[in-house]
């Protein structure tokens, strides 16, 4: 790295502290792309690769005609976070981005609001439930998440009571991962996924718009 590499202002969303990183790397290339008649295509896109000053990991921007115009870098492709979670009501986003906001700075804050993540998710699949646990079980009765699913949620419970509850619980990085992990297969499961398919099924010409069952 030269003296007069160029620094500039970007959050860093690893470390989620430092908000000045070093562009190592600027690249020019392509990013490939479907329309909506699904012809695929290619369109010019440049990759810039940054370290942060904070942390010194890396990460990569790509940006082309499909991002922002305003946004000088584009989005972020590495690491890869789960920021479209298109489906879900605005309360089980927001409760998703302030855990995943907070992870890299407090484990313990996070377990919490982890914990707060599947509070918004259970008032909006059983808003009738007199509290989470029960919320839980009956989403995995209905069949709406798989036992190993039910399962996760309810130690990701039990980790962000005890975290809330008990200064002295042990907390460490595996632990936030995996609940990171458990989180988004989650909400991938309850709500990604859903949409996708009922846009998937629009393409295919075989769905309303509004339409949910599947038959
Ligand atoms: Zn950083």
């Amino acid at each position: 790295m030269t003296s007069d590499s160029k620094k500039t202002f970007l959050p860093c969303s690893r470390c989620n502290i430092a908000t000045i990183q070093t562009v190592l790397c600027v690249a020019d290339s392509d990013v490939e792309y479907m329309d909506a008649d699904g012809h695929s295509g290619i369109e010019p896109a440049t990759y810039t690769l940054f370290r942060c000053d904070g942390c010194t990991r890396i990460s990569i921007y790509i940006h082309s005609a499909f991002n922002n115009p305003q946004s000088e870098f584009g989005e972020q492709a590495f690491p890869k976070t789960l920021n479209d979670i298109r489906g879900a009501p605005t309360t089980v986003q927001q409760a998703y981005f302030q855990a995943k906001y907070i992870k890299n700075t407090s484990q313990v804050a996070y377990a919490i609001l982890a914990r707060r993540v599947l509070d918004a998710i259970a008032q909006d699949k059983c808003p009738g439930e007199r509290n989470l646990a029960q919320a839980l079980q009956t989403l995995a009765i209905r069949g709406e998440i798989p036992s190993f699913l039910a399962d996760a949620m309810k130690h990701i419970r039990l980790f962000g009571n005890a975290a809330a509850h008990d200064a002295a619980f042990p907390i460490n990085g595996i632990h936030v991962e995996m609940i990171d992990s458990f989180l988004e297969i989650l909400i991938t499961h309850l709500y990604v996924a859903p949409a996708a398919l009922q846009e998937f099924k629009l393409f295919l010409g075989i769905a309303k718009e509004n339409e949910s069952d599947i038959q």
